[in-house]
């Protein structure tokens, strides 16, 4: 859930480029996000469909906001973690060594994660490895004018799995901007080419899907998501009690936000009821516990 800020000759526009929207469909999450909307952090959205909702002012703020009540260090690339003799962890980074700490959890994509897990916990590396990600390449498109363009959302049209324009959603009128996102098949089979070569594509693929003479636009750009979605293990959250490891994420429970939150909230749990929090045995069905 992230928002590229793009500074341009016709104002300053936010495009959600990850996640553009999400959708609430178990209880539990309507539940939070019925609290988030009281709260003013996101809003419904009807163009998504019945159940879409979006981050307020952007996707990427709803992170931001509900992080803010905790002691969160950003932009900060973790290389290592480290468990010392009594058991404590230390996190290193690019910004040198964290710590020490009682636990350590991970929310990163299966790929970005075995190697974090291979020196501590190798079932929790072999059920890692097993996962696997795919791509999406998203373009994203500032222009002049506004497109004269029948529909501000559109699916599934050549390569493209979801164009959206950004007056389609509230807050977010000027100037004019498209996202499109293009399908796993078409991203990975482009992969490896350079952003520079993967934004024109993507505004031709506009283009042709509404129907329209070559456009300029103002700004261009793209950003390759390598590690987009996986289809998920089955498995809520993984948990080691006695190393005090563990892992949650999408990759564990399926490629959607939802499923997300609902794979952080079951290792909270389970986290909790070592630390002799709240018990975790109501979900011990859907819990790994190593
Ligand atoms: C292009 C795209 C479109 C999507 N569309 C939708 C949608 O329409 N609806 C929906 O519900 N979901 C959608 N999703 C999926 C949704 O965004 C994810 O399911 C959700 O964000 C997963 O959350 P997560 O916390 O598991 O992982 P992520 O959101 O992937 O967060 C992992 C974070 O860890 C960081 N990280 C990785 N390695 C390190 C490291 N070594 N050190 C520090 N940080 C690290 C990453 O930078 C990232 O910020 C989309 C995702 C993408 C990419």
């Amino acid at each position: 859930m992230s928002t590229r800020h793009m500074r341009t000759r016709f104002g300053e526009v936010g495009i959600d480029h990850g996640a553009p929207y999400f959708d609430a469909v178990g209880r539990d999450f309507r539940a939070a996000v019925a609290a988030w909307r009281r709260d003013g952090l996101v809003a419904p959205w009807r163009e998504g469909g019945p159940q879409a909702w979006l981050g307020i002012p952007d996707m990427a703020s709803l992170i931001t906001r509900l992080a803010a009540p905790h002691d969160v260090t950003w932009r900060t690339f973790v290389n290592g973690i480290v468990r010392g003799a009594h058991g404590d962890w230390h996190i290193s980074s690019d910004r040198g060594l964290h710590g020490p700490f009682d636990a350590v959890v991970t929310a990163v994509p299966p790929e970005q994660a075995v190697p974090f897990f291979a020196l501590h916990d190798l079932e929790m590396a072999r059920r890692a490895s097993a996962a696997s990600s795919s791509a999406c390449w998203a373009g994203l498109f500032v222009f002049e004018r506004a497109l004269p363009a029948v529909s501000l959302v559109l699916r599934d049209t050549g390569p493209i799995a979801l164009a959206i324009c950004n007056r389609a959603k509230p807050l977010r009128t000027k100037p004019e901007s498209w996202l499109v996102q293009a399908d796993s098949e078409w991203s990975e089979s482009h992969l490896q080419r350079e952003s520079e070569d993967i934004a024109p594509l993507l505004l031709s693929a506009l283009q042709d899907a509404l129907g329209l003479p070559v456009v300029p636009a103002h700004e261009v750009a793209a950003h390759r998501w390598r590690y987009a979605s996986s289809a998920g293990i089955g498995k809520a959250a993984l948990w080691n009690a006695d190393l005090k490891l563990g892992a949650c994420g999408d990759w564990l429970t399926g490629p959607h936000a939802e499923c997300a939150w609902t794979s952080g909230r079951a290792l909270g749990r389970l986290v909790n009821s070592t630390f002799g929090g709240i018990s975790a045995s109501s979900e011990k069905d859907s819990l790994c516990v190593l």
